[in-house]
């Protein structure tokens, strides 16, 4: 049985562990023990992602990541109501500590009735927050299921991540020339000039509604009084439609091109990189209707919602994974006003459990 006491004081003891971007390890060790008492094998893939399976044919993945964002250290999490929170100088790390406790909790529920359920792989990533950073190093010649579930989304567990854009990076790198600002300033090309006639010139913020476009870091300069020679800016765009993006990296060269006349004695190269591909999930799948199947039972009602952001999902996707994200009862993700809705953590453990369950 599902129990609410359990799975609260699941998700405070692992929001209790730091695990920040590249610092799981605590948290790894913690979770391959859990899992190992769950009677699970539990191996570490080269990259540190944690693996386990109990060897049976066929079996779903079971999905979340174990490294939050900053400021993500000494978090106090505690229970106010049917929420849980922080103390509010940190973020929660609901995300995806959550789905982590759904998990253990659904595995833990099943255990302890001795019923029957299907096989499992569990994957529990480092380094999502960086950038799917984890699973894109994960050995996917680990796992043998074709069909995955990733506890990973915001809101409650039947709101389903319908699709999630393409994603694209940029590195502006800017060389002009140092100069004495007091002495001969003439003699200089500031990269930081330079990058605000980028910058300005490039689109920013919500473009429409499926698509974004950031300036994220301006880097350059050494010292107050020396005309900067080198300025560094990065930033990112995304969009569900792929037409718009090829529009968008047209905007950025014709940007680029302008300011290589304006300043031709500089040098300005741009790298892109696709972060990750789109996807689109299609409602006949059969994970999909697994997931959907397994919501009405509960009573729930399955929701799709696109998302701007990406997920493990899209990596599995790329690896011939078919990967649906759920809610993990998460609000407020990145901020320290991040909380956990209690009744939706354990509507998304029951999730799992119906997911995994093989009544008679
Ligand atoms: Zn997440």
């Amino acid at each position: 049985m599902i129990r609410r006491d359990r799975i609260v004081e699941t998700f405070c003891d692992l929001a209790r562990i730091d695990s920040p971007s590249g610092e799981e390890e605590a948290m790894a060790q913690h979770l391959a023990a859990r899992l190992e008492a769950l009677g699970l094998d539990v191996a570490r893939d080269g990259y540190g992602n944690v693996i386990a399976t109990d060897g049976g044919d066929d079996p779903l993945i079971l999905s979340a990541h174990m490294d939050t964002v900053e400021p993500g250290r000494g978090i106090e999490p505690s229970v106010v109501g049917e929420r849980i929170i922080s103390d509010g100088t940190t973020i929660l790390g609901g995300d995806c500590k959550a789905g982590v406790a759904a998990i253990l909790e659904a595995l833990e529920s099943i255990r302890e009735d001795g019923v029957k359920r299907m096989a499992i792989e569990v994957a529990f990533t480092r380094e999502e927050e960086i950038g799917l950073v984890g699973a894109r190093n994960l050995d996917f010649s680990m796992l043998k299921g074709a069909e995955a579930v990733v506890f990973d989304g915001e809101g409650p567990p039947s709101q389903i991540t319908s699709s999630s854009p393409e994603y694209i990076g940029f590195d502006i790198e800017i060389t002009g020339r140092a100069a004495h600002a007091g002495v001969e300033p003439e003699k200089g090309i500031s990269a930081i000039r330079i990058a605000s006639e980028i910058v300005t010139r490039l689109p920013q913020g919500r473009l429409d509604e499926e698509t974004t476009f950031n300036v994220g870091t301006i880097e350059g300069g050494t010292v107050r009084n020396a005309v900067p020679e080198l300025t560094s800016v990065r930033g990112e765009f995304r969009s569900r439609n792929i037409e718009t993006l090829d529009g968008i990296r047209l905007q950025v060269d014709e940007a680029l091109d302008t300011v290589r006349a304006m300043y031709p004695e500089a040098e300005i190269g741009c790298h892109l990189h696709t972060e990750f591909v789109a996807y689109t999930l299609n409602e006949g799948e059969p994970v999909v209707r697994r997931v959907t199947d397994a919501l009405e039972s509960l009573g729930l009602t399955p929701t799709m919602q696109p998302s701007g952001g990406g997920t493990d999902g899209n990596v599995f996707r790329l690896h011939d994974i078919n990967a649906v994200v759920v809610g993990m009862a998460d609000h407020g993700m990145h901020t320290i006003r991040e909380y956990v809705t209690i009744p939706d953590l354990v509507d998304a453990a029951h999730l799992c459990e119906t997911l995994l369950r093989m009544d008679e």
